[in-house]
């Protein structure tokens, strides 16, 4: 299908509104994606038609509702081409997948004296998991440093191994400023030591195509929400050996085989780690977000959002006074992060949204990223498939604007 922005947008009614007498120029895209009508409506028609708690009836609706959640799971399984359906764990999110990998791993393998490998790049959620569990354990946190030109310093990874090393847990795209990670040479160099590896993905499922065998990584975690799905819905895909050395995360109803008193028999994957009523209703909404993304094909989204991106960094780069980050390199999603010099991001953000333009400002849940860069936070415009180089043009005349009113 040939990618069309004008039938694109269409599908978002959300973005068929003005803010403060502007068109509405939704750039915040890094921290939520709005959903078509595909996602919206079969929401809808799950709750009109179809609704039944999963796993637990023998009437038509639990058995239709339990078949679309596991449908769900096959394409969740088939758009990151894992091995097996059963490796696809249903979560809350990318939160919580990591929080479920940091808290079972750290139960079956981490001692005290170990040690983890996380990044200065990570978003909290990669980080502050690892940093508690290792005070409690009394393991230690290792960080790959960040290099002056916004990249993880490879070298320096290299060096953080020891015989002591358990697990190493990074993120593919950094949602600050849009870097795209070498994984697979992380990983292979992890390998290398039998050490497995977590890849946070919540930036990179949406603007790159993801294939866990080739990455050959041990754990991958994402959200739905990033993705055009609801929120609330995300996934860990774990491999089979792995999630099977794992003790389950939480205990309750639909994850056990059978329960006396004194113990319990647990389910097999995945219902092993879906305890209590799980988010159905957004694994549907996922598994329509998936079918639509699919439908246009994501290379060609990343190819038409690297058309945005380039025209961002070229009109940006005009205006004096405003320094950007991470924008030279090739290897980047659609986010640009800036600051206009001598104004304070949030002043800035705060303009732009009286013009009609929606973007985020401050550290962006990476505190330890910015401390590293020497930078209080950053405003940051995202781009998805359905922005347009016309709001691009209504972004920059918004940041001329504030550049002119705050400095
Ligand atoms: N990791 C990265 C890189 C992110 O950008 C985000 C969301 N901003 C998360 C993790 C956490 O995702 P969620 O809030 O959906 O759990």
């Amino acid at each position: 299908m040939a990618f069309d922005v004008r039938k694109i947008r269409k599908d978002f009614p959300v973005l068929d509104q003005t803010v403060n007498g502007y068109p509405l120029v939704y750039l915040d895209n890094a921290a939520t994606t709005q959903k078509p009508t595909a996602v919206i409506e079969a929401v809808a028609d799950f709750y009109k038609k179809k609704n039944a708690n999963v796993h637990r009836g023998v009437h038509y609706l639990s058995n239709l509702s339990t078949d679309l959640y596991e449908q769900a799971r096959k394409t969740v399984q088939h758009f990151i081409n894992a091995r097996h359906d059963y490796e696809i764990i249903f979560t809350r999110g990318t939160t919580e997948s990591i929080n479920l990998v940091a808290t079972t791993f750290s139960q079956a393998f981490i001692k005290p004296g170990d040690e983890i490998i996380i990044t200065v790049m990570d978003h909290h959620s990669n980080i502050v998991p690892w940093q508690q569990i290792a005070k409690r354990i009394g393991a230690k946190i290792k960080a790959v440093p960040v290099t002056d030109d916004y990249q993880l310093d490879f070298e320096a990874y290299t060096k953080l191994f020891s015989p002591k090393t358990k697990i190493v847990a990074l993120l593919h795209v950094s949602n600050s400023l849009g870097t795209i990670n070498p994984i697979k040479k992380f990983i292979d160099f992890a390998h290398e030591r039998d050490v497995p590896v977590l890849i946070d993905a919540a930036q990179s499922i949406q603007h790159e195509r993801i294939d866990v065998q080739e990455l050959d990584c041990e754990f991958l975690a994402f959200s739905g929400h990033k993705i055009y799905a609801e929120t609330g819905i995300g996934v860990l895909y774990g491999k089979e050996e792995w999630l099977d050395k794992l003790p389950p995360y939480q205990y309750g109803g639909d994850m056990i085989k059978d329960v006396t008193i004194e113990d319990t028999i647990f389910q097999d994957l995945p219902l092993k780690f879906e305890a209590g009523t799980n988010n159905y209703v957004g694994a549907y909404s996922l598994k329509a977000a998936l079918d639509y993304v699919s439908q246009i094909g994501i290379e060609e989204i990343a190819k038409y959002e690297k058309h945005l991106l380039n025209y961002a960094i070229e009109k940006i780069q005009q205006i004096d006074g405003v320094t950007f980050y991470a924008t030279k390199q090739d290897n980047k999603v659609s986010v640009l992060s800036f600051n206009i010099e001598g104004a304070h991001n949030y002043d800035v953000g705060m303009i732009l949204d009286q013009m009609g333009v929606a973007v985020r400002t401050g550290k962006h849940c990476t505190h330890p990223l910015m401390y590293a860069l020497k930078i209080p936070g950053t405003a940051r415009a995202s781009f998805a498939m359905y922005n347009t180089t016309e709001e691009i043009d209504q972004f920059i005349e918004a940041v001329k604007k504030a550049k002119q009113m705050l400095t």
